[in-house]
């Protein structure tokens, strides 16, 4: 057999050439069977289709035109975070520049568990994370998975920087991958703070840490900026105050908001984050990055020495002393994606300006929809937006007629709306990460949403 042709080497290039014109040709016509922003007929169709248009997934023959067939079948049943109808998660539609920059990533393959397999990409790495460090007030940052990683890292720094264990004390808004690493990391049952509002009640946190039992300190607060189900920022100038009068340590979860720091109309909502000991970032969500692309920055760069790990092949003493860079310490993962080059190509090409515009633009778009819900006798408006999430309902529904809504744009392939609780209701949520979405796009949505529930209601 001959041998299939590599990615990389010099003739890499000539020979992904036309392999990418098969994979662009094959997004373009799978977009194009689907239609709209997700497929239509809900998972038992989608299965089935996915299963004719593969066949065996491992036949003893090879087959050549297998990546046309399974990228159009890929395209055909995305949801496509790039339709403006697609409007449910933290799920962004990935800049073009960036998606190339990861095409030469994938190519190259570094993995940054070790300098000699990674030259350039650790030298950038460490550029890049000290770039957006700073912009958290911070001196490092370690790159992640996501804020689920980042979290998990914050719970474990915390828990090493206090000799072994710590109690976490969040929010009931927070994610519930903190919860989760208290549970991986064998912490006590963690403590979760009202927030009736939506936000962590400073008074409430108070109470809480003056409760606490144990020794003073051996404390981890984690505050939200930015909420999973409604974009709220936890009031963190308060909540770091607290725990400076408690001697806890203080951990901010800004894996949706972060990146208003890019934003000079907006920036402000993050005052108080540089008082957090780590702050996590998802530059997947709010920096329309390609999956994963997330952050942990840290203010004291000596908290990351809890992770140093040695192993003779990748980080031996003897070449730490002669000069080659120790990855290990850099992650809890071995081989690792250089998801720093999307990133820096993204940060320069667009620079602090660019990116700033794009997050303003996606806050506008959640301000105009509200309004177009406020306007409307047909719907109800949970809140004004603080970042780009809008949660609304149609007027006087029952919350079992809220979910059907749901479901039935999803499986109509109409639309791609989240569902949220709030106040004891279930909401619609509508999250605005699409700089493109136009006005039009807006009175769409609201009209599908309109007709869906309609229709569900049955003639009248
Ligand atoms: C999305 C999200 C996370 C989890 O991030 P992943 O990238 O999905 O792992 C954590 N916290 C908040 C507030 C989030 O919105």
């Amino acid at each position: 057999m001959r041998t299939p042709p590599l990615a990389s080497g010099p003739r890499g290039p000539h020979h992904l050439r036309p392999l990418l014109d098969t994979v662009l040709g094959a997004l373009r016509t799978g977009a194009r069977a689907r239609g709209g922003p997700l497929p239509a007929g809900g998972p038992d169709a989608v299965t089935a289709a996915v299963r004719d248009a593969v066949g065996d997934v491992l036949p003893d023959q090879g087959d050549p035109d297998a990546l046309r067939t399974l990228v159009h079948a890929f395209a055909q049943g995305a949801a496509d975070p790039a339709h403006p109808l697609c409007a449910a998660h933290l799920h962004c539609p990935p800049l073009a520049v960036a998606a190339a920059a990861d095409l030469a990533a994938s190519v190259l393959n570094p993995s940054l568990d070790s300098w000699d397999q990674a030259p350039a990409a650790s030298a950038l790495e460490t550029l890049l994370t000290r770039a957006l460090a700073r912009e958290t007030g911070h001196a490092d940052g370690l790159v992640t998975t996501g804020g689920t990683e980042a979290n998990q890292l914050a719970v474990l720094l915390a828990r090493e920087a206090h000799g072994g264990t710590v109690r976490l004390v969040h929010g009931a808004n927070a994610h519930h991958s903190l919860p989760r690493a208290a549970w991986l990391l064998g912490l006590p049952e963690p403590v979760a703070v009202p927030a009736p509002a939506g936000v962590l009640d400073p008074v409430a946190l108070d109470d809480a840490l003056t409760r606490l039992p144990g020794p003073r300190g051996r404390v981890l607060v984690a505050a939200t900026a930015g909420t999973t189900d409604a974009g709220l920022i936890d009031p963190l100038p308060d909540i770091a105050a607290r725990c400076a009068a408690h001697g806890a340590r203080l951990h901010v979860d800004a894996a949706y908001g972060g990146p208003l720091l890019f934003s000079d109309r907006h920036r402000s909502r993050l005052t108080g984050l540089d008082a957090a000991h780590t702050v996590t970032l998802d530059l997947h969500k709010l920096g329309w990055q390609p999956v994963p692309a997330g952050l942990l920055t840290v203010r004291d760069a000596h908290d990351l020495s809890a992770l140093h790990h040695r192993a003779d092949y990748l980080n031996a003493d003897d070449d730490t002393e002669a000069g080659l860079p120790d990855l290990l310490g850099r992650s809890l993962r071995t081989t690792r994606r250089p998801d720093v080059l999307k990133l820096a190509v993204t940060l320069r090409t667009l620079g602090r300006t660019g990116l700033g515009a794009l997050v303003d633009r996606v806050c506008a778009h959640a301000r105009e929809f509200a309004d177009l819900v406020h306007d409307d006798p047909r719907f109800d408006l949970h809140d004004r937006p603080v970042i780009s999430t809008v949660l609304f309902r149609p007027a006087h529904a029952a919350d079992t007629a809220v979910a059907a809504v749901r479901r039935h744009l999803l499986t109509a392939g109409r639309a791609v709306l989240g569902r949220a609780r709030a106040d004891g209701r279930l909401w619609l949520k509508a999250t605005f990460l699409n700089p493109a979405t136009r006005p039009d796009d807006l009175t769409a949505l609201l009209t599908l949403v309109h007709h869906a529930h309609a229709e569900g209601q049955g003639p009248r």
